[in-house]
């Protein structure tokens, strides 16, 4: 989509072909038979150091639909409740008050934590890249209560990976560039509307103002190829749809299967195919009365890493008192398990850190397993990631599993979207700059910390300074 997008409105005609019925994908929306419900395939959150989604939001109209939050509120088992918010100190130091105040760590892992915190201010890539946050946290005398309390709840939730398979490179990207460089830099972004709300109609329109066009419902089974480049693209439906570039934006393991024999055998199709997924649980509860006023909240030390509640964050009416979404990530364990013992944990987890939900009687609930939610941003995986050129002069690759320098998340499929785009354009001989520059460190974090130059190309969007929401 963010690929479209941009070479649409680089004047270039596009057409977007997607199998669903709707825009979105894994960040997407279904209306849920059982329920009678639109229900996000899972609560998808971005922070503001996410600039090119935030730059995507924009460029279709949908950035007023992403409410941020600016604190993170922890419940504890019996509803104790602390939070994590900013204060008038300078980066990195704007979180100090509220992290020492958080109950559930002591006074020694709070100072552990904030070694290991000013060693990553330190932190250079060079030289420990194929490392696993584990290795690093050990390395620096994280306790084992530091690590699981702390370490593990932060990164398990940015990355979806436990810090034993998590590579030390995107660890510390979740705390440099959220957590560290900007007081405003981690606020969680929620939508205020359903995915398929906030991917679709203004998508749509935006990309026929600019003479594209986008065909739901139809899957592209086959690209043909003659003279060494793709002619056209062959759909479900027996159409063939041509074009000058192709860009192939599936997910890493779909892929393969459309690409040409020669760029699945001869590049990195066969190397795809090694990159491990690691899955997400979402469950849906609807009780019959207000369980909880927050909009949202962590949940350390239990199972389910987060609740949403959607009655709160959306606009507009809920069938419901009360609609939460809970999370788990990473859910490995999970996957083995029933929906309704996965049901079963989840209800009594909730109700162990909120009482009113104690007595609310359940209306109606659904639990989505996605055990290829994401692949894993483990050092391992990040050699199987291709750019988004390929072997044949007109075909690209786009997604958040190309190199983008981020895990799988929005952000990291809009920068693939870019990246493609940029490609696109640079083979007709246009240099174009389409990726926007990172969130600016404030405070002393401008004299710790340089913006990192953007993965696979240098080409990065001048003169657009990222405005924070
Ligand atoms: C449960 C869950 C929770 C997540 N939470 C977050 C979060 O909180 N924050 C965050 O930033 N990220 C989150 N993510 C990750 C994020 O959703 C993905 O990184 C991102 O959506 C990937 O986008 P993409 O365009 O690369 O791939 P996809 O979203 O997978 O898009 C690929 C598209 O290709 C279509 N397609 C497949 N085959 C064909 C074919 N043959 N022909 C035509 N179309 C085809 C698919 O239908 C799909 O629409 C989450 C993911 C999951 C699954």
């Amino acid at each position: 989509m963010s690929a479209a997008i941009a070479l649409a409105q680089e004047g270039c005609r596009v057409t977007l072909i997607e199998k669903r019925a709707v825009l979105g994908g894994r960040a997407g929306s279904h209306l849920d038979a059982t329920t009678g419900e639109c229900v996000d395939n899972c609560q998808h959150v971005l922070m503001p150091c996410c600039t090119n989604l935030l730059d995507f939001y924009r460029r279709i109209g949908a950035r007023e639909k992403i409410r941020f939050y600016p604190e993170i509120p922890f419940i504890e088992s019996e509803g104790r409740v602390s939070f994590l918010r900013s204060c008038f100190l300078p980066a990195p130091l704007h979180c100090t008050p509220s992290f020492l105040r958080l109950p559930f760590l002591s006074l020694r892992d709070k100072w552990r934590i904030s070694l290991g915190l000013v060693s990553l201010l330190f932190w250079r890539e060079k030289g420990i890249e194929n490392g696993s946050a584990l290795d690093w946290l050990r390395a620096r005398r994280q306790s084992q209560r530091s690590i699981e309390d702390f370490w593990q709840p932060v990164l398990v939730s940015a990355l979806n990976e436990g810090v034993d398979k998590a590579s030390i490179r995107y660890a510390a990207k979740v705390f440099l560039d959220a957590f560290l460089s900007h007081p405003r830099g981690w606020w969680l972004g929620i939508p205020s509307v359903p995915l398929s709300v906030l991917y679709g109609a203004s998508l749509v329109s935006t990309l026929e103002n600019h003479q594209g066009q986008v065909l739901l419902q139809r899957e592209v089974r086959e690209l043909a190829v003659r003279n060494g480049q793709i002619v056209s693209a062959a759909l479900s439906q027996g159409e063939n749809v041509r074009a000058d570039a192709f860009v192939l934006a599936l997910p890493w393991q779909a892929a393969p299967a459309v690409m040409p024999e020669e760029i699945r055998t001869l590049t990195m199709g066969a190397s795809l195919e090694k990159l491990d997924p690691s899955p997400i649980t979402g469950v849906h509860l609807w009780f019959d009365r207000v369980v909880t006023n927050l909009a949202f909240a962590a949940l350390p030390g239990k199972q389910v890493h987060w609740f949403f509640n959607k009655t709160r964050t959306f606009d507009g009416s809920s069938s419901a008192a009360s609609y939460l979404q809970l999370v788990t990530s990473a859910a490995r364990g999970w996957m083995r398990l029933t929906k309704s013992q996965i049901l079963e944990i989840a209800l009594r987890e909730l109700q162990e850190v909120l009482p009113e939900a104690r007595d609310a009687r359940v209306l109606k609930s659904l639990v989505l397993k996605e055990p290829l939610a994401t692949f894993s941003p483990s050092s391992e995986n990040e050699r199987f990631r291709p750019g988004p050129e390929t072997t044949m002069r007109n075909l690209f690759l786009a997604g958040d599993w190309i190199q983008t320098g981020w895990p799988a998340t929005m952000e990291g499929a809009v920068r693939g979207g870019y990246l493609a785009a940029q490609a696109v354009l640079r083979a007709q001989g246009l240099s174009r700059k389409i990726l926007v520059p990172d969130l600016a460190p404030s405070g002393f974090m401008r004299f710790l910390r340089r913006p990192e130059p953007p993965t696979h190309q240098s080409a990065i969007r001048s003169g657009s300074q990222f405005t924070l929401p």
